[in-house]
Formats: structure tokens, sequence, C-alpha cells
């Protein structure tokens, strides 16, 4: 007999379950249930991205690409960064495709950590931050983003967290928009941090995935910043703004020092991403654009919707700028947020992720995402309202 507890590595025997995946586990045994639970969009990724990558297959590209993914599709991303926020990196050097966001966190930690090494992350946030950082070593050094501000990170909040419980903080990771909140950054803000980021020599990695989702003012990608190009990592995808969760395609923009780093463990670890999912990557940034303003417009009026129905019904709920989930606070409820949850479940069979699977600053809130039709939200918000009367 082997005894897995032995032969397991204990950082990851010390992990704790997805906070999310564990109530989708109680939501998937419901019928009928709206959720307002997931993260994901609710479209199909553009028609013209699934011919071009159909036709891909038809003309056989089948194969393996280079490890940094095809330079095709990295000169389309350096085009697109450029020409969407002026950002320029060279698509030979400073570009690599990764499979997802997910990935990309993953190598950014593993490239830059050595064992004890700090890095900076704001809660509530992405249950992925934590693990990761834990399993390349580093010591997760927590920033709260408080309620006070509609939970936007502050820097005077990540100053007191530097070199936190006795590790040198290496790094600071933001994301923002923000999931689970919805929250941006405004430039006065990022300026600070940059200046804080400069100050204490910190490398960002800059988690942007819902950048194109920010509705009344463009997003400001954090490279963008005097001086701050050289020291940040941007993270970009495709999961949520081209509704292409399930091709696992993303990109990883830095100094070439890191980005050859991260290709060093990718050629490894992954060998390249997808080929097709790259194809369609480059088909969505060529053709697909107008398709992504669309459903950005679409979300926009979804939230204007979700953010009126709970205020009306007196749960307090701040106008997230981008993403597509809302942050409502439940404090008034006299229960948890796991509570809140559970007995919504029970009662109206509405899915709502308890803020708390997004850290314990999370407490006091509930996470509802509004990738999902208007007239579900509707139904949605009549059932949480009887709720909150019951
Ligand atoms: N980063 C954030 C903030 C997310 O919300 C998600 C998915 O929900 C990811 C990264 C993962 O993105 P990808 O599908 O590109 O791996």
């Amino acid at each position: 007999m082997i005894d897995w507890q032995d032969k397991l590595s204990s950082v990851v025997q010390e992990l704790k379950p997805s906070g999310i995946r564990q109530f989708f586990d109680i939501v998937a045994t419901r019928k009928d249930c709206i959720s307002l639970g997931v993260g994901e969009p609710d479209f199909v990724s553009p028609q013209v991205v699934i011919d071009h990558s159909i036709q891909a297959l038809r003309d056989g590209y089948t194969h393996y690409t280079g490890n940094a993914g095809l330079l095709s599709l990295r000169r389309e991303v350096s085009r697109y960064l450029e020409k969407e926020y002026g950002l320029s990196y060279n698509p030979e050097k400073e570009i690599l495709i990764t499979v997802g966001v997910s990935q990309g966190v993953d190598l950014a930690f593993r490239a830059i950590l050595n064992a004890g090494d700090g890095v900076l992350y704001p809660e509530p946030c992405y249950v992925s931050y934590d693990p990761m950082i834990r399993l390349a070593a580093g010591v997760p050094q927590l920033v709260h983003a408080t309620a006070e501000n509609d939970f936007s990170l502050k820097a005077r909040n990540i100053a007191e967290k530097v070199d936190a419980h006795g590790a040198r903080s290496k790094a600071l990771f933001l994301n923002y928009p923000s999931n689970p909140t919805g929250a941006s950054i405004g430039k006065d803000e990022l300026l600070n941090i940059a200046k804080l980021a400069e100050e204490k020599n910190l490398i960002v990695i800059s988690d942007e995935i819902y950048g194109e989702l920010s509705y009344e003012e463009k997003h400001i990608p954090f490279p963008t910043l005097p001086g701050m190009k050289e020291r940040t990592l941007l993270l970009g995808g495709f999961s949520k703004a081209f509704a292409m969760t399930g091709w696992r395609i993303g990109y990883a923009c830095g100094d070439e020092n890191l980005i050859k780093a991260m290709t060093k463990i990718h050629q490894y670890s992954m060998l390249c991403a997808p080929t097709l999912a790259q194809i369609a990557a480059e088909a969505a940034l060529k053709y697909a654009l107008g398709e992504r303003d669309k459903m950005r417009d679409e979300y926009r009026l979804r939230r204007d919707l979700i953010v009126k129905g709970f205020n009306d019904m007196g749960l307090k709920c701040f106008m997230p700028q981008g993403a597509f989930y809302v942050f409502p606070d439940i404090r008034g409820a006299g229960r948890t947020s796991m509570d809140f949850a559970k007995e919504l479940l029970e009662a109206q069979n509405v899915a709502v992720v308890p803020g708390t699977a997004f850290g314990a600053s999370g407490e006091g809130f509930i996470r509802c995402s509004y990738a999902t039709a208007r007239r579900e939200i509707e139904a949605a918000l009549t059932k949480i309202a009887a709720f909150v009367k019951g």
C-alpha cells in the first residue's frame, strides 16, 4: 500500500479547494437554477473565429508551433496593443503566447520567485493567485482592497504590506478591472502605485484580462504609465472580451529577459499553446473587434440593470467600472456570505458566489456575474428581492 500522504507534495496537500468549485458542486445538483455564478461569457465565440479555425483544421494545421507561439499571432497582438493603447512590444522578443492568462500567471511566478520571496496582491481576488504563489515557493502578501473605497486598490494599503511576514517583496500583482468586484483603478491612484513600485523596486505583474471590458473610461494598462513598461509584465487574453474561454489562449508581454525566462519553462512544461487556439486568437484580433464591442455594450446594459436592481432592493451595490461582476453588500442581511448564498439557493433556486470564495475580506458580500441574458438577470433579481424581503 502506498501512503499518499507521504508521497504527495506538502504544498499541494495544504492548498484549499477553490471556494467557487466547492459552491458549484452544490449548484450542479439543482434543476432549473438561475445562475449568476459563472465567470464566463454566455456568448458563443464570434462566428468568424470558429470559421477560421475549422478551415485551419481542414488545411492541416494540426502540428506544434514554436515555443513562443505563431509569429503571425504575436505580430497581431503587438499591433492590437499599439492600436488600442499606444503600447509597443517587439513580437519577436517581448511577447509569449500562453495557455490562457492562467498559464501566464503560473509562468510569471515560477520565472521570478526564489523560495521565500514575497508577492503583494490584492484581496478579494481571483482564486488562483494565492495557490500559484505558493506552488512557486513564494510568500503571499495580501493587500486588502476595502469596501469603503468600493474595492479599488490604494497605494497606501500596498505600502503597508511591503516585506510583510518577514519576506522581501519582489513583485506586486495587480488585477483591474477586478474579479470579483468589477472595480478598476483610476489614473491618479495608478500613478501612486507606479511610484511605489519604483521606490520599492518591485516587478509588477498586471492581470488585465478584463481591460477591454471597461465601460466609462478607457482602460489604462499599467505598462503605459511613465517608467513602468520595463518593470511590468502585462497579461492579457481572449477568454472574456472575445468570449473564448474554452480555447485556452492568452499572451504575456514584457521585458525580453522575463519573457525569455518564462519561455524556458514553457518549452518544457507546455511546449506551445494549442495551435488551433492560436489561429482562432489571430482571427479574433483581425476580424472580431466589432463583435467584441457589441458584447461589451450588452454587458454595460446588464451592469446598469443589475446594479439598479440590487440598490432598489436595499442591498447596496457600487457601480463597477469593468469586467462582468457586481459585488453587492449583504452585511445588513444578518448572515455570512456563505449562508446567504446557500439559503438563497435553497429558497429561490438562484446561485450567487459567496464573497469569501475570493478571500476572507469578501465576507459580507456576494459576487454576481452579469454574463447572462437580461431576462435571466431580471428573473434572478425578482427572486433575490423576495428572499431579502422574506
Ligand atoms: N484572471 C482573472 C482575473 C480571471 O477572472 C480569470 C478567469 O476567470 C483568469 C485570469 C483566467 O483566464 P484564462 O481563461 O485566460 O486562463
